[in-house]
């Protein structure tokens, strides 16, 4: 067995931000920005935001915590307009403090603006050098973004509020690099924005009185929008008194779908559409193809909840051998109650799930979870399955291994944090004490989806990144240096950490 990272797991990954932004003339819609974010509480939990114009003025309302922590009705009733944009937040560059919160706002010479963010920019040095930032003055990408587009802002004098905010984005969205799904809102319109990959999802719906933009389509329908379209890659959206006006701030040749295929395979609702595509029937394929490639005699088939529960349900359906629960998830056990230490872990997940030992004692099962990203919870969950008497243990795992770290909103650390990126698969299986272990393969994870030759990122898995990543991010601390060595750059292998015991 080879060596893996000591580093804190968290449940091995932290998911991307959640946006909403809502356009209705004659409607206070606070209320509705409140449902919309309830709907994107799994893109984030760590704060949660709104920036809210009557035409007049601004008003901003963010603080840490969930949505039903931060906004109670005394407060959404103090919140009054009928444009407004709202963020749910996990932190993938900067800290975890209120000044990170979002949405980020700026008054720029009397124009102000608001800009709700999800993803990571990946020229942050070079951006702040350029407008003579010095290292570390921006708190987060998303506070430089603001400040860039607040600084062009306060140039364009003399321009009218909605020219103005459109004028600066052009100007400073092609000078970005990495992802970036956007919703912004000044005094009058509301505006989307995708980066020219679409590495985040955000889609457009239409109320009777107004217009929505979204992470994901199930904000759509409890704000009672019904969806539109997805907004494409490299495209901005003007919504105001005129209607939706599209603009195009990137040349053609720049714009290249890439959308990250763990938003179908885990981070987004299995609710929610993709792609055209209900997330969780591609999830149900994918256990299927599971079951295809990787067959192993068992009794039973568990998924690990709630993200494992579908393709644990294909691999059932084509495998031939029956479903059943042998894992229970407590919902009301936040993150915060997950610890860090490594030598507290195990009881980190024992919090969180639960054995069901009438159904497991006894019996050959095969688990089926999403991915391994740090392998400790594994681990810890193979554990407790033997010890509730689990005859055999095979792990099955709907999406290839996760050897690279994401550059684009996904937090799941440096290199030497992956357990994929050294070990073998026998290696890894050893690591997390299973009788057995297979990853789906890329090809089948993409046929799952039921749109193989859409774009998708893959760069966690092939090392293949779609756009230049710098071997320094903002959430690298000269404590703690990046280390990491993708593809296209140069850089020290990481030396692996000592193994978890
Ligand atoms: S690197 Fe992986 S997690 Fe990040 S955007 Fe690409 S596919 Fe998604």
């Amino acid at each position: 067995m080879g060596q893996v990272s000591t580093l804190p797991e968290s449940e091995g990954r932290r998911e991307a931000c959640g946006v909403f932004g809502i356009y209705a003339p004659g409607r206070s819609v606070a209320p509705v920005v409140v449902d919309g974010l309830h709907a994107l509480q799994h893109r984030g939990q760590e704060s949660a935001g709104m920036a809210v114009s009557d035409g007049q003025a601004m008003v901003v309302m963010k603080d840490m915590g969930l949505v039903s922590q931060v906004f109670n009705d005394y407060k959404i009733a103090g919140l009054v307009g009928h444009l407004a944009i709202g963020h749910t937040r996990y932190s993938t560059t900067g800290s975890s403090s209120w000044h990170n919160a979002q949405p980020m706002y700026r008054n720029a010479g009397g124009s102000e603006f608001a800009v709700a963010h999800n993803g990571n920019l990946t020229n942050v040095e070079e951006l702040a050098g350029a407008i003579g930032m010095l290292p570390g003055t921006a708190t987060s990408d998303s506070d430089l973004m603001a400040e860039l587009v607040g600084r062009e802002l306060a140039m364009s004098d003399g321009q009218e509020d909605q020219g103005a905010l459109v004028g600066a984005l052009m100007r400073v969205l092609p000078q970005l690099q990495g992802a970036f799904s956007l919703v912004l809102a000044d005094r009058d319109c509301l505006v989307g924005v995708r980066d020219p990959n679409g590495f985040r999802p955000l889609c457009l719906g239409r109320l009777d009185d107004g217009w929505v933009l979204a992470s994901e389509t199930p904000a759509l329908d409890i704000a009672g929008a019904h969806f539109v379209r997805e907004v494409e890659p490299g495209e901005l959206l003007v919504i105001g008194d005129a209607g939706c006006e599209s603009h195009r701030p990137w040349p053609p040749a720049k714009v290249q779908p890439k959308l990250c295929i763990f938003e179908f395979v885990y981070l987004a609702r299995p609710d929610s559409r993709l792609y055209g595509q209900e997330l969780h029937a591609a999830r149900v394929r994918m256990g299927e193809q599971l079951a295809e490639q990787s067959p192993t005699s068992a009794d039973m088939v568990v998924g690990v909840p709630d993200s494992g529960i579908p393709a644990a349900e294909g691999y059932s359906r084509k495998s031939g051998v029956p479903f059943g629960h042998g894992l229970v998830k407590n919902r009301y056990i936040g993150r915060t109650f997950i610890d860090p230490e490594p030598g507290k872990r195990a009881l980190g997940v024992r919090r969180k799930l639960n054995p069901l030992r009438e159904a497991i004692a006894g019996r050959r099962l095969v688990v089926v979870d999403d991915s391994i990203v740090r392998g400790t919870t594994t681990r810890a969950i193979v554990a407790m399955l033997r010890e509730a008497g689990a005859k055999e243990v095979h792990l099955r795992i709907s999406s290839p291994p996760y050897r690279w770290p994401c550059y684009f909103g996904v937090d799941t650390g440096t290199r030497s944090e992956l357990i994929a990126a050294d070990l073998e698969v026998g290696e890894i299986c050893d690591y997390v004490g299973a009788d057995s272990l297979a990853y789906l393969s890329l090809d089948a994870l993409k046929k799952a989806t039921g749109v193989a030759g859409a774009g998708f990122c893959d760069a966690c898995l092939t090392g293949e990144y779609p756009v230049p990543v710098p071997l320094r991010q903002l959430r690298s601390t000269p404590e703690q240096p990046a280390r990491e060595e993708p593809s296209g750059t140069t850089g020290d292998r990481p030396v692996p950490a000592p193994a978890a015991q």
